[in-house]
This record gives structure tokens, sequence and C-alpha cells, in this order.
């Protein structure tokens, strides 16, 4: 397995992030915290997904810094592991998410709520200040700080896998104006056309997630179950957000369908 100083020292970088998104979190949900040693909640998903797997018996031990060599096949494992979260979780409830699912498929619910994340603070809003009329990067308000700088930590960490949409701005090419069709089945770089949301999906899964308690805590417990959100299970939220994740037919990320996943909670 190829490890590079480069990868080691941006997997830190990594760390960090995930350590800002822990402890901004605060909230009383079920799991424990970089650094500390593992919870019994955590310790219990760990047992539970050994009884899963026969191969991985050395997973309990690996620690942060080992993290790094998270490979393909790991990454196959967390998407199985995804899949059928998701199978069990539509199964039994029929909730207003669901609704509104098959009211707007993900690529056009990704269309209106960016338009509407452009000039939306999950901060000030989950504060109760009601409409925001600008977006997390322009809040003034002092609980932001801390927000901004867990944004601009995982911006200057992502990597959006090849083919997954715009680099730049983790967009699907079909809706960045960065991009135009070439005409073939494809996009090549528009001449003048620019990120028209760059920022706006980091922003506001970020600040919804650390704005609104209650929501970042479900969102926590959704990147655990995929073995994402506990340093100790050596996967960061920075990688998992680059990851391939295909939206209806559109070469998407994971990021994008986070910001989905998060907007459509708040939007219950
Ligand atoms: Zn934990
Ligand atoms: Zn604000
Ligand atoms: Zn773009």
């Amino acid at each position: 397995m190829v490890q590079d100083g480069n990868q080691r020292a941006a997997k830190d970088k990594h760390n960090e992030a995930d350590q800002a998104l822990v402890q901004l979190r605060e909230t009383p949900r079920a799991g424990c915290e970089a650094g500390e040693e593992r919870c019994d909640v955590c310790r219990g998903d760990e047992v539970e997904e050994e009884e899963g797997e026969e191969e991985e018996g050395e997973e309990e031990g690996i620690e942060e810094t080992e993290a790094a060599e998270a490979d393909k096949s790991e990454g196959e494992e967390m998407r199985r592991a995804f899949e059928q979260q998701q199978r069990e979780r539509q199964a039994p409830q029929q909730t207003l998410t669901q609704h509104r699912q098959q009211e707007f498929g993900d690529v056009e619910w990704l269309r209106r709520q960016l338009a509407q994340w452009a000039n939306r603070c999950g901060v000030c809003e989950g504060a109760g200040e009601g409409s925001s009329a600008h977006n997390v990067r322009q809040c003034w308000r002092v609980e932001s700080r801390q927000v901004k700088e867990t944004i601009k930590a995982i911006e200057e960490e992502i990597k959006f896998d090849k083919w997954t949409g715009c680099w730049w701005c983790g967009v699907p090419q079909e809706i960045c104006h960065r991009w135009e069709s070439n005409g073939r089945r494809g996009y090549q770089r528009a001449k003048a056309g620019n990120c028209q949301y760059r920022g706006v999906l980091m922003g506001a899964l970020i600040g919804i997630a650390l704005g609104y308690r209650e929501i970042g805590s479900q969102w926590h417990g959704r990147l655990q179950a995929v073995g994402v959100d506990d340093a100790g299970l050596g996967r960061s939220v920075v990688e998992y957000l680059g990851k391939k994740r295909v939206l209806e037919t559109v070469e998407s990320n994971q990021l994008v369908g986070e910001f989905c996943w998060i907007t459509r909670l708040l939007a219950e």
C-alpha cells in the first residue's frame, strides 16, 4: 500500500477538521468524541460490525494515523453498509421526507436547494432567527465564527473523486455554470462561466449540522453508521464527502448527497 508524506499530512488535517466537527457539535448524542476512549455505544457498533465481517478482525485496533490506509475495499464496505442502512430506513417509515422525495427528484431538489441556500444561513435559522437573507459565510453572528473555520478546514482538504461533478465547487456539471455540454455526452469548460454556487453546498451542510443541534446529532449518527464520523474507526468526514455518489443518473458526490439529505430533513 502506497502512502507518502503528503497523504499523511493531509490525513492529519482531515483529523483536525473531524475534531472541529465533533467538538462543535456538543450534542448529547450517543457516541464518543475524537481522542476519547470509545464509549459503549461506539463499542457496541464495532461488535455488530465484527459479527457481520469475518476478515476484518484487526479493525478495532486501528488508530487515527493508520486510518490513512483506508483503501478501495474499505470504500466498498462503506458503500455496502450505507446502502443497507438506506434500505432499512426506507422500509418502515412513510415520512414527509419521502413524500418530498417523490415530489421532487434528487436533481430537482438539489437545484432548488442550491438556489435557496445561496442566501440562507443555518446558524441564524438554527438560532430561531427565521429567514436569514444571507449565507453562513456572510454571517455576523458570533457562533458562526467556528462554523466558518470548520467549513474552511474541510474545504482546504476536500478532494472530489474523478467524474463526480465540478472539482472546484462540487456541484454536478450539468448545474455548475463553469461547464457546458461538449455536444456529445460530456462537459467542457464554459468560456466565461463560473461556479455560481461555489461554497453553497458545504456552507449549508455544515451550517445546518452545527446550527441545528438535533439535526446535527442525526447527521452524526448517520455518518457513524457508515463508519465515517469516529476518528478511531479510520475514515474522515472529509474523505467521505469527496467520494462518488450518483444522484439519479447524474455523476455526483457525497457532499451533494449529504446536502440533499440534510436539507430534506430540515424541510420536514
Ligand atoms: Zn464514538
Ligand atoms: Zn447567519
Ligand atoms: Zn463549479
